[in-house]
């Protein structure tokens, strides 16, 4: 069996050394802090859990959802938008519920995208938004995010041939991985590219509740003119720690929302009713346990900076997000080599910033999960195993 041209170009080299890496830690016997997976370790509020587990028992639950799902949480979406943004949704036109983000983020570009068109795709970025480009074929163009600019795309630099042909660009403010955010005004000059060249905006806004020291990140919808030229996508995974119950949701141009419906109406029957009836009491309960969880980012965040900036690693402080974006120590060349030298000295597992995409080089992931007792042991390590004092 030979697999299709697509899969192999999907298949990352560094993810599958970073399983290896796994691997040999294990058969090792070491004790690994695991801070490379940016999976949410918090429970989900009781008043969550309880909606879940009452709608097990509701007569026809268990039925398909089909993809318009459940008008109450589409009304439910509506209303926070309105809430924490101060937009206003129409449910039925400008909301369409998802299996997780992730399912919008891989599909949109089958219904936006016809092989060979360029897409706008930031680097380095989430993987999803290059991995659902090549399934769809398109062309990818690189958008490069350096420190230099705050990790902001530089929008006058696409060539304007390219930028004429594109369909697409996929935007992710707070940033995974280089845990940067963006101002409105950043949105508004979006807009107006996207209106002068005619491309769609895709905006992954997964971790606009994990903010911190009061900060508050804007939806690019708050931008004038925003839902004329885009689609913002959110998730109950990271603000409401449901990541496996796979329920998400898209917002903005209803035309967009249109052509993804009839992708999806084609390949899935809709989220499981029971979980959306968790998204109603998630996004209508209180809010309270959102800023808890966002606090006990903000302190692990905290111990990390402060300890590795004590052990002679200075890592950049995030206002938002669940990573801290890290420059490789001095003397350190290779992000890959970087994380595996760490990695059997100290079992501290971290990704390298190359796996995210050539711009990711030099630079490390370091995800915000675990107790903080075991984060304080990470920083003793790392301190201890002298990789972070080496001099030029
Ligand atoms: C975790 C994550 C997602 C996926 O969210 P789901 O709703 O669970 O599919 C999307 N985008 C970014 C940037 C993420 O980090």
């Amino acid at each position: 069996m030979e697999p299709a041209r697509r899969i192999q170009k999907l298949s990352s080299a560094v993810f599958s050394e970073m399983d290896d890496l796994g691997r040999e830690l294990r058969e090792k016997g070491v004790d690994i802090i695991n801070l490379s997976v940016g999976s949410p370790d918090l429970p989900p509020a009781p008043h969550i859990r309880q909606a879940l587990v009452k709608a097990l028992d509701e007569p026809g639950i268990y039925r398909y959802a089909l993809t318009e799902g459940l008008p109450e949480f589409k009304r439910a979406v509506a209303d926070w938008y309105g809430r924490r943004f101060g937009v206003d949704l129409d449910p039925k036109s400008e909301i369409l519920s998802l299996i997780g983000s992730q399912d919008g983020l891989a599909h949109l570009y089958l219904a936006l995208v016809n092989p060979g068109d360029p897409v706008l795709v930031p680097d380095p970025g989430y993987p999803i938004y290059s991995a659902g480009a090549l399934l769809a074929e398109g062309e990818i163009h690189w958008l490069p995010l350096l420190a230099e600019n705050g990790f902001l795309p530089e929008l006058r630099a696409v060539p304007a041939d390219v930028a004429r042909r594109a369909k697409v660009m996929l935007l992710n403010y707070p940033n995974n991985p280089v845990a940067a955010v963006a101002g409105l005004d950043f949105f508004q000059a979006v807009v107006e590219f996207a209106r002068e060249y005619r491309v769609v905006v895709v905006h992954d806004i997964a971790y606009s509740e994990l903010a911190y020291d009061g900060y508050r990140p804007p939806s690019f919808l708050q931008a004038p003119g925003a839902r004329e030229v885009g689609v913002e996508l959110h998730s109950v995974s990271k603000s409401y720690n449901l990541a496996g119950c796979r329920l998400g949701f898209m917002v903005g141009n209803a035309a967009v929302l249109d052509a993804l419906r009839v992708v999806k109406s084609n390949i899935d029957f809709g989220v499981f009713l029971a979980v959306q009836k968790a998204g109603i009491a998630a996004l209508t309960g209180p809010q309270d346990t959102v800023r808890e969880a966002a606090a006990v980012y903000q302190r692990r965040r905290d111990i990390l900076v402060r300890g590795l900036g004590e052990a002679g690693w200075e890592v950049p402080s995030p206002k938002a997000s669940m990573f801290i974006w890290a420059p490789l120590p001095r003397g350190h060349r290779s992000s890959r080599e970087f994380v595996r030298e760490l990695a059997l000295r100290t079992g501290v597992v971290l990704v390298p910033g190359v796996a995210f995409g050539a711009r990711g080089e030099g630079y490390v992931r370091i995800a915000l999960v675990g107790a903080d007792e075991r984060l304080e042991e990470a920083v003793h390590r790392i301190r201890d195993s002298g990789l972070c004092s080496r001099s030029e």
